[in-house]
């Protein structure tokens, strides 16, 4: 396993190290939260999310060195744990799907549309917008358009733009996935971090989701990413939000911190003080939500507290698919309306 020397213990010292703020360079700093590696139990120890002094950006001090993150991407770890099922993209490719894409993203799929068949589509649109838009991250259709992905995985999300006829390209850090994007489903994914790639194409648009709060410079990540952009392009960034309700409710124990992985914990106004300082326009900002953000803090604090009797009911009545799927589902629905969850998307244009 790495991250283990030979004693089977983790030299804490050789892999970490102290940064200063990416945003604003400065050194001064606030502690906000000690936590610990609940999510992967790979290494022991506490870890300490900061936040600076002088812009307020939160981030993780200290933090893995840049060797030991390579590595743990290249062999461990991807977004999604596994290749996609792709019987769910079946869904979009559905003659009800397709026709939804051609009246109301500007898909090319029927050759004749007709006034009243989208004015009876209409209450469907309204009804599913969000979650085509907002859930799905389905982009409208632009002629022989362009996509760049930055961590695609195993090419799940790309594999289904490309269907709709986009030009899709993907980069990855971890060479199964890799292996799997370009054998199993003939992408073109390339082994490359977004600060090294290069490229002679320009992109209509760029996703990086769950990726950037991973990255060790989001200043040098976004910049090249506004390179990439032709103008008007759109960014597609989807991040965790320290803002979020789950955050103030567990606090050390939230889902999302995934420390000692993730390296900065934005929160809107810190995303937007980048993207800004980047003359990006239109900034817009749509919340998510999963289930696991509530279940999930529950079963870490049990590994904490395994005799607290309330988180022991907590965590059985988490495990009612009743409650799991309707009450926390409908709850949660209502709190990305209101922007307060702990996963947002961030749409911004060049
Ligand atoms: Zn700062």
């Amino acid at each position: 396993m790495i991250f283990m020397n030979n004693k089977n213990s983790v030299d804490k010292k050789s892999i970490f190290k102290h940064v200063k703020c990416d945003f604003c360079n400065s050194y001064k700093y606030q502690i906000l939260i000690k936590t610990k590696d609940y999510h992967f139990e790979k290494i022991p120890g506490e870890f300490t999310i900061v936040k600076c002094l002088g812009c307020n950006l939160v981030y993780s001090n200290p933090r893995l060195k840049s060797i030991e993150l390579k590595r743990y991407y290249s062999n461990i770890v991807t977004y999604d744990n596994r290749p996609p099922d792709l019987r769910q993209n079946n869904r979009i490719y559905s003659p009800f799907s397709k026709e939804f894409l051609t009246y109301f993203f500007n898909y090319p799929f029927l050759k004749k549309k007709k006034k009243i068949r989208k004015l009876i589509l209409l209450p469907k649109y309204i009804r599913f917008k969000r979650k085509w838009k907002k859930s799905y991250n389905i982009p409208s259709y632009i002629e022989n358009g362009r996509i760049l992905e930055v961590g695609c995985s195993y090419g799940g999300f790309l594999i289904l733009l490309k269907k709709l006829g986009w030009i899709v390209k993907g980069l990855e850090l971890n060479k199964e996935a890799i292996k799997f994007a370009i054998n199993q489903l003939k992408l073109d994914v390339e082994y490359s971090s977004i600060e090294d790639f290069q490229s002679d194409d320009l992109f209509d648009i760029i996703y990086l989701q769950m990726v950037l709060e991973h990255l060790e410079s989001p200043k040098k990540v976004l910049l090249k990413c506004f390179q990439l952009l032709k103008s008007s392009g759109k960014l597609v960034l989807t991040v965790p939000d320290f803002s979020g309700i789950e955050l103030r409710l567990y606090k050390k124990y939230a889902y999302t911190l995934q420390l000692p992985y993730h390296l900065y914990h934005f929160t809107p106004n810190s995303i937007k003080n980048y993207l800004k300082r980047l003359n990006f326009t239109k900034i817009k900002f749509f919340h998510q939500s999963t289930t696991k953000d509530f279940i999930m803090p529950l079963t870490y604090i049990f590994r904490d507290k395994p005799n607290d009797t309330f988180i022991r009911y907590m965590l059985k009545l988490g495990k009612f698919n009743l409650i799991r799927n309707s009450l926390i589902k409908f709850l949660s629905y209502i709190l990305t309306l209101l922007g307060k969850t702990s996963r947002m998307t961030v749409i911004a244009i060049k």
